[in-house]
């Protein structure tokens, strides 16, 4: 398996903009950044507005005092960087052209308090042999279980097709589509729920077409196999620096605690108000998470009438349950045989443990000074509405599942609880907004919007930058940006005795 060119520019077209172009970009985060940075790189004077102090987003990361004077840079959260995020990774070059931020992180082990752990790391990275060689390996999934499986659920996962997926799958939520499965509470708890979690939603609120869609985008048609990096150090010092002095260099305006209000058109083009002021441009790129899109848009009447499509799109838009972080110094370390990153089943709160002071070097060097552990835990679909109270819960169930941790003294935490993900709700395919809007000039970016090709998380909120600032390009008649992906189809997708069940039956 490989890549595919998903788009490919024209090398008749001149590369550069007309001089004079101007762009406004609303968003700081990976979206908002990617579109930024392209276009900046192609000769537009881009604007790019940001609400809070850093770039970044919910990949931003800021300094935090620690009770003993340090400072250390903290993250949103921890991120899997994964091998084929080909447009992020393509951005990311801008900042260190080899990655040479990125390491990678050896097992990935699935825990649970009642069943042994699950490794996903290491698998092939091809359909069927991947599929088999998880089930050879699984401590979870057996043979025989495989065997009888319910074999039109099995093929709806190998046949990803996105017209005939959404079309037969969306209306149905993901718990329903594994309950069709038949397999063990074991293997799905193991194998399914915390992947499904992943995605800021519990199941019976995930559409099952989208829970295909990212099977197919993250295991099956992933051709560089499931494994995944992480940056050795903090995220502002190796991703947001460099990329805002390589736009600085671009001669792109980069305006930080800077809220946009409301963006409205104005003659051939648009007026953006901002905290700070107006700016008319002819072209806006709105990379906001989904919640800030529904607010910009719900501000701005006159683009509700000029582009009902998009306001209709905003109106449907779900933001998911929130998610909660809880980063923890403790003044000793975990277990030296705990993975430096562990998804968690079957715990109320805790979908995640990752264990910084093994993953990042100022995160090492707090923990090699002080004696101490830096540990991130992760709700990502929290139950509970209040930051202190979830990450009391997310604590007490990592002492259940790491007791060392139930007697270290906790040294500092940093607790936040904040819903900006999108949600993926049954019923939702074709809904979503898209990245060209009704309203010429205006376009959408981030990772809920509805793109023509298959990524997720933060590909899909790079790819969408892109996808926007082509756009853009397109309209002054200038190169496309390439994009690179997944193969599109699954391996039975089209294959009539293998198709979707509805197809199948009749
Ligand atoms: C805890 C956690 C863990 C995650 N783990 C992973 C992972 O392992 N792998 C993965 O691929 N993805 C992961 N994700 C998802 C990933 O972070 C997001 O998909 C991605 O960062 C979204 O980027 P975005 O640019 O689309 O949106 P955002 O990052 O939300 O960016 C939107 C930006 O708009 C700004 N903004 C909002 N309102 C305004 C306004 N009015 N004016 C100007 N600016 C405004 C915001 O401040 C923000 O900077 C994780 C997310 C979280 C929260």
């Amino acid at each position: 398996m490989r890549p595919r060119r998903l788009v490919v520019p024209d090398p008749l077209q001149p590369k550069q903009v007309p001089a004079g172009t101007e762009a406004v970009v609303v968003g700081g985060g990976i979206a908002g950044v990617s579109a930024a940075v392209v276009l900046a790189e192609r000769g537009v004077a881009v604007t790019l507005l940001e609400a809070t102090g850093h770039l970044g987003g919910r990949l931003g990361a800021w300094p935090e005092r620690l009770p003993d004077g340090a400072e250390q840079i903290i993250e949103h959260g921890f991120h899997a960087f994964f091998r084929h995020y080909y447009t992020w990774r393509a951005i990311l070059r801008r900042a260190d052209p080899a990655l040479s931020f990125l390491a990678p992180v050896k097992s990935y082990p699935v825990i649970s308090a009642e069943w042994p752990a699950e490794d996903l790391s290491g698998l092939p990275a091809a359909p069927p042999l991947n599929l088999l060689a998880l089930a050879l390996r699984s401590k979870s999934l057996t043979r025989r279980e495989l065997l009888r499986a319910d074999a039109d659920t099995g093929r709806a996962l190998l046949a990803y097709d996105r017209a005939t997926t959404y079309a037969e799958f969306d209306d149905v939520d993901a718990a329903a589509f594994l309950d069709g499965f038949g397999m063990t509470a074991r293997s799905r708890s193991m194998l399914f729920e915390a992947f499904a979690r992943s995605f800021f939603c519990n199941q019976g609120q995930l559409s099952a077409a989208e829970l295909i869609a990212m099977f197919h985008y993250y295991f099956l048609g992933n051709p560089e196999g499931i494994g995944f990096d992480v940056p050795s150090t903090d995220y502002a010092t190796a991703i947001w620096d460099p990329l805002h002095r390589h736009l600085d260099r671009h001669g792109a305006d980069v305006q930080m605690s800077t809220g946009c209000v409301s963006v409205e058109p104005n003659g051939h083009g648009w007026r953006v108000t901002t905290t700070a002021g107006t700016i008319d441009t002819r072209h806006v790129v709105m990379a906001l998470d989904p919640g800030a899109l529904k607010d910009v848009v719900g501000r701005s009447p006159g683009t509700a009438a000029a582009a009902p499509l998009l306001a209709q799109a905003c109106e449907k838009l779900t933001v998911a349950p929130p998610f909660a972080v809880s980063r923890i110094w403790y003044d000793r370390d975990v277990a030296a045989d705990r993975a430096p990153f562990s998804a968690v089943s079957g715990q109320p709160t805790l979908d995640s443990i990752a264990v910084y002071s093994r993953l990042e070097e100022p995160s090492v060097d707090w923990a090699r000074a002080t004696g101490g552990s830096i540990v991130e835990l992760h709700s990502y679909s929290c139950q509970i509405p209040d930051a202190a109270a979830a990450a009391a819960a997310l604590r007490k169930e990592l002492a259940a599942l790491w007791p060392e941790t139930a007697t270290a003294r906790i040294v500092h935490t940093h607790d936040r609880l904040e819903a900006t993900a999108p949600a993926f709700p049954p019923g939702s395919a074709g809904t979503r907004p898209t990245v060209r809007t009704d309203a010429r000039g205006l376009r959408v970016a981030g990772d809920y919007v509805d793109t023509p090709y298959l990524s997720g998380l933060m590909e899909r909120s790079a790819m969408s930058g892109v996808l926007a600032a082509n756009d853009v390009l397109a309209e002054l008649g200038a190169a496309a940006e390439p994009i690179l992906g997944v193969p599109q189809r699954g391996l039975l997708a089209g294959v009539p005795q293998f198709g979707a069940k509805a197809r199948a039956s009749g």
